[in-house]
């Protein structure tokens, strides 16, 4: 068991703690002087020692450290991630008997009790991602807790954050068990995708837009032309096609897209050729796409929250109206704008303020369908609503 070490709250924030709220923020501390260890289990307390909550000292943008438990007497060992983690598979037992959809999350974070990391299923193989060096620290443990508790058939991982030149290990994704086939290919409501789970940071699909894209299959594409901008591997579009979408246009600056792109069509019988794949800055094909007098059915728009290409940088919270104007131009009037964002830095309410001054801007009149956060598998914690980071709104152009 490792050590704990006394950690004194300032009384301001106790309350906020007690209540269920699982980060802890560097002014929550007076003096953090005498934390250095990343990993360390902290005893959290009042200024007469009464106890708090546990938790482990792990820096990300977020916050210090996050809590793992309100129980003075519980200790955080691999019993304590055993309990963690057969409760997050518990809570996903629905996915697991789904045949039609084999990738999906199965530990989310805080909102499964273990803030800093999350674990995504991916037809029989795990993939673990640690969002700081604390949690990376208790790694042993975590996975001793894993093996003791499910069956798989391998674990990959992704560190995402920066060890500013520490070794850690080396950087090898895959972890134990068997190697997954490359392309690995899994399942969602039915569609296939091509998933590669030790090539860079992002695998092949985002997971938490899963309800998004069954609703264009299911309700929005038959006999639509559509554009598909930031189309990383085009899921969107293949989700588009499978609904009977007259045409597709994916859009993505990474020449990695073209290939990704074709191979996710391709492996669910697509006809490539009503698809086109665009290797382009989108700032330059709204461009064209004006200037050739193109109009759309519907759009989809899901921008990373920040991102520099060579003549643009864009940042969701201070350009996502200037960029929704762009979409509503070359948009048939009738058409849908499914407006996305991932940015944790804006709330639905300010997403939704962006998207009524765009068209205002315009003097073009819309109607909200319908909008979608975070689906179940992406478990939020009770009191950290705030960590829903994902928005987006089925938009109509009306006229
Ligand atoms: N919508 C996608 C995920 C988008 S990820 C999906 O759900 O699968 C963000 C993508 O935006 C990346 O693939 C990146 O290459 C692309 N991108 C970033 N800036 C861009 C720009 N200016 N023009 C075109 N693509 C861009």
């Amino acid at each position: 068991m490792q050590n704990e070490i006394d950690l004194t709250l300032k009384s301001d924030f106790i309350e906020q703690i007690k209540n269920g709220y699982p980060l802890i923020s560097k002014e929550c501390v007076e003096d953090w002087s005498t934390i250095t260890q990343e990993g360390s289990i902290l005893r959290l307390i009042d200024k007469k020692k009464n106890f708090i909550a546990k938790g482990y000292y792990g820096l990300q943008n977020k916050g210090q450290s996050w809590v793992l438990s309100r129980k003075a007497d519980e200790a955080i060992d691999t019993d304590f991630f055993k309990h963690k983690i057969k409760a997050a598979l518990a809570y996903r037992k629905d996915f697991f008997a789904n045949e039609q959809t084999t990738a999906f999350r199965v530990l989310n974070g805080e909102g499964d009790g273990i803030g800093g990391l999350s674990i995504d299923y991916f037809e029989g193989y795990y993939l673990f991602t640690w969002y700081s060096i604390g949690i990376y620290e208790l790694k042993e443990m975590i996975l001793e807790a894993f093996k003791q508790s499910v069956d798989f058939k391998g674990i990959y991982q992704k560190k995402r954050f920066d060890t500013k030149g520490r070794y850690l290990d080396d950087n090898n994704d895959f972890v134990c068990g068997k190697e997954a086939p490359r392309p690995l290919h899994v399942k969602e409501n039915g569609a296939k995708f091509a998933i590669y789970l030790d090539d860079g940071a992002m695998v092949g699909v985002f997971l938490d837009q899963r309800d998004v894209r069954k609703a264009i299959r299911d309700k929005y594409a038959k006999d639509k032309t559509v554009l598909n901008t930031f189309s990383y591997t085009g899921a969107f579009s293949v989700f588009a096609a499978l609904g009977g979408a007259k045409s597709t246009t994916s859009v993505d600056l990474a020449k990695r897209s073209l290939p990704k792109t074709k191979e996710q069509f391709s492996i669910n019988n697509i006809d490539l050729e009503k698809q086109n794949i665009v290797v382009e800055d989108v700032f330059l094909y709204f461009k064209y796409a004006v200037r050739k007098k193109l109009l759309f059915d519907m759009v989809v728009v899901d921008p990373p929250s920040f991102a520099r290409s060579k003549k643009h940088t864009f940042s969701a919270s201070k350009d996502y109206v200037k960029l929704l104007k762009e979409v509503i131009q070359i948009t048939n009037s009738g058409g849908i704008i499914v407006a996305s964002t991932n940015a944790a830095n804006f709330s639905m309410m300010t997403f939704r303020g962006f998207i009524d001054k765009a068209f205002k801007e315009l003097k073009i009149k819309y109607k909200v369908q319908e909008s979608y956060s975070l689906p179940k598998d992406f478990r939020v914690a009770e009191k950290f609503k705030e960590s829903d980071y994902l928005k987006v709104v089925f938009v109509q152009r009306v006229k």
